[in-house]
This record gives structure tokens, sequence and C-alpha cells, in this order.
């Protein structure tokens, strides 16, 4: 699960991580009442920053033409006019894809003296299975450019789970990312608090981009988090009632939260064959064989390893949902699952959705001969597919038609 920036900035700041004050607001009357608290308090510039679960949000841009989904302005007018063009508008950004992404919260914060951006993230290290702390000096822009065109710019620290992030690292990274003096010890205690909320909320990702060398008014200088991105192990969700209550549905895909009432693990894609499987590993391998006979996998959808006929009936529902759909392949194992349970909730979900696609369906395992009888005797045209090839090359086939 992904969080909003408003959201990874609380959660920051409870473990200790400088970030801005600021306001979520929904109509541009709040972002005003919000800037001119923000001006009575002294401040003269503003930031206002739409609120999607997308990156590049600067340098995107609205349907509506309006430039720039994040904005620093000088005036309260200015900002309620940009709360205007970008509240209730779609912002399309190099990760939102084409279709962009409805604006419906903007975050209203005072905006800062930046003297440099840096770029700082914790994530899992696959390769050591261990948190690794990433840090650049290359800042706000684009990291994935950084990591492919100049690599030696971005430092990292492997952290030892059972100790946790060690102050050394801090003085190490902090040194790499040239943060001397007074400095050292603000990006050290900067560093644990972004490990910190890693460790304690379950996070698959922590991402600050830009952390900020501010300027204060004082002439002081500090760390602070510009933007923060937070993704959540949805497995440890359920030890976490405060972030679960973070989830905001209008940033996922429609059929994604049907899916989800049913336990099912779906996840669309450009494809034309739907796919419906038991067990992540053969729900993978059979978009490969869709592939690999010319065709393209239209979703991944695992229904688990011990589906019931309401989750497969749930499941067709989802896929026939989807216009570009036009065949569907199920391809099921019977290990734990009793394969006439799945015939049977296929018959009952072709009956009651009215099925017109070509389906192939090919059982194997557990009481495979009952499931293969009860989809022959149920008069529906069903085609049976006798091994993995067989059944992939049937539908893409039919498809093809
Ligand atoms: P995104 O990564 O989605 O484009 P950011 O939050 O990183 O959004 O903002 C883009 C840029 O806007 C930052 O790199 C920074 O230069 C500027 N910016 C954002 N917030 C502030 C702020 N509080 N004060 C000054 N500049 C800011
Ligand atoms: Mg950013």
């Amino acid at each position: 699960m992904n969080i909003h920036e408003f959201q990874a900035k609380q959660l920051l700041g409870q473990y200790g991580v400088t970030v801005p004050a600021g306001t979520v607001c929904t109509t541009p009357e709040e972002v005003k009442a919000a800037v001119e608290k923000l001006h009575a308090n002294g401040a003269r510039t503003f930031v206002i920053k739409s609120q999607i679960h997308a990156g590049g949000r600067g340098k995107g841009t609205f349907k509506n033409g309006y430039k720039g989904g994040v904005k620093v302005l000088k005036s309260v007018e200015e900002v309620y006019d940009a709360a205007k063009s970008m509240l209730g508008q779609i912002l399309v950004t190099k990760q939102t894809g084409p279709e962009g992404r409805l604006v419906s919260k903007v975050l209203v914060e005072a905006a800062t003296n930046i003297q440099k951006e840096f770029y700082v993230a914790v994530l899992l290290d696959r390769a050591t299975s261990r948190p690794i702390i990433m840090a650049s000096a290359e800042g706000g822009v684009n990291i994935e450019e950084v990591a492919e065109k100049t690599p030696e710019k971005i430092v990292r620290e492997t952290i030892d789970p059972t100790v946790g992030f060690m102050p050394y690292q801090g003085r190490k990274l902090a040194e790499a990312l040239g943060l001397t003096g007074p400095l050292m010890g603000l990006a050290t205690k900067f560093f644990t608090g972004i490990y910190k909320t890693w460790w304690e909320c379950d996070a698959s990702m922590v991402e600050i981009n830009p952390m900020g060398r501010v300027l204060s008014e004082d002439g002081k200088e500090y760390l602070l988090a510009i933007d923060a991105k937070i993704g959540l192990d949805d497995n440890a969700l359920y030890r976490h009632a405060n972030i679960q209550a973070m989830r905001d549905l209008a940033e996922e895909a429609p059929l994604e939260i049907e899916a989800s009432k049913y336990s099912l693990n779906y996840i669309k894609l450009d494809g034309d064959i739907a796919c419906l499987v038991n067990g992540a590993g053969l729900a993978m391998a059979t978009m490969d064989i869709i592939q690999h006979f010319g065709a393209s996998p239209a979703n991944f959808l695992d229904v688990g390893g011990g589906a019931s006929k309401d989750q497969v009936t749930a499941a067709f529902k989802i896929i026939l949902s989807d216009p570009s759909v036009k065949g569907i392949l199920v391809n099921i194992f019977g290990g734990i699952m009793d394969c006439n349970i799945i015939a049977t909730g296929i018959v009952a979900a072709v009956k009651e959705t009215g099925l017109k696609l070509p389906l192939v369906v090919r059982l194997e395992g557990n009481n495979v001969a009952a499931g293969k009888k009860t989809l022959a005797e149920s008069g529906l045209p069903i085609t049976s597919g006798d091994s993995m090839a067989d059944a992939a090359q049937k539908v893409v086939k039919a498809v093809a038609k």
C-alpha cells in the first residue's frame, strides 16, 4: 500500500525526522485560510502540493493546461488561484501514465530557503536480505537517471537489523554528502529517524527526495524532508491500524480493490488473454507461456491455494469487467485445492455471467477426474486443455480467430 506525502510526513515526524508543518486542504477556501495563517505567522513564500500517489508532480501538467503539480508562490492570491487550477483536476506526470490522477487534496506549507537538495531512501536490499540506506548529493532530480549515468554518486550503507542504524554510519553518509560541522549530527539524527520509520511501520520503502539543506531566518542551517514517499508491506498492515486508516481507495485501480475484497491477487496488464490461476508461481508461468505462444496476458490473477466457489465467481466477474479481455485461460493445480470445487465454481460463474468469450480450462491434481467430468457434463462451451502448453495454444488460437 502507498500513502500520500502528507501522511508520510506525519509518520516521519513521529520518528524524529524534521518535516515542514503543513495543512491538507480539499477546497480553495481552505487553502486561502491556511495560507493567510502562514502569512500571519511571518511566512512570505508558500508551497502548494498536489497529493497523489505518484512522483514527478513538480514537472507535471494538468489536463486543463495548468503547469506544475507543486508550486512555490509568493502571495496568498497566487496560492488561492493555484488551488483553483489544481483541485478537482487531473494531473499527468511521468509516473501517472497518460490517464493522470485526480487531485482532490493539496498540501500547503511555508516554503523554505533550500541551499541544496539530496536524495535519501531506506529499502530492503534483496541481495543481502538486509535494510539498506541509499543517499546522494544529486537529489531533487530524477534519481533513476543518476543511478544509470553516474552510479558512483549514490552511496549505500547496509544496516544490520539486530543493531539498527548506527551513528558511525550516519557520520559516514553525511561526510559522503558533504554535510560537515553541526550538519553532521543533524544528518545522523535525520537518517536514524528515516530508518526507524521504515522499521517500525513495516515499510517496504521510505524515500525522501529531496532532503533539503535549508537556511533558517536566523541564519542557521538544518535538514528538512521537503518531499516524502512511503510504501508499506501489505502483509504487515494488520499490525498498524493507524496506517490502515491512511488507505486512499481513490488512488487504487477499481478492479484491484474489488479483487482485494475477495482476497484475490489481481493486477491488470495490457494484453487480451485473461488468466485465472492458483498460486503466484503458476500464475507467472502461465503468463510466460501465453507470451511464448505469441499472445499477451490481460492480467495476473492468483486465486490462492484454497479458493472457494465464491472467489472463483468473483474472479470471473473481475476478469469480464475488463473490456480488453478476448479469451480466458484457467490453469489450476489441485494441491490443497480440490479440482472439482474449481470446476463447480467455473460452471456456476460461466452460467451467472453468461460468458461469451472462449474459455480454456486446464485442471491437474487432486480429484481432477471429477473436475473434468463436471466441466464436460455442464453442456457449456468450455474447452479442456490437457497440459499447460496445450491449453495456452488453444486459447491463443481461439482469440486469434
Ligand atoms: P515531486 O517530486 O513530486 O515533483 P517535490 O515535493 O519533490 O515533488 O517538489 C518538487 C520541488 O519543489 C522540490 O525539489 C523543491 O525544489 C520544490 N519545493 C517543494 N517543497 C518546497 C518547500 N517547502 N520549499 C521550497 N521549495 C520546495
Ligand atoms: Mg520529490
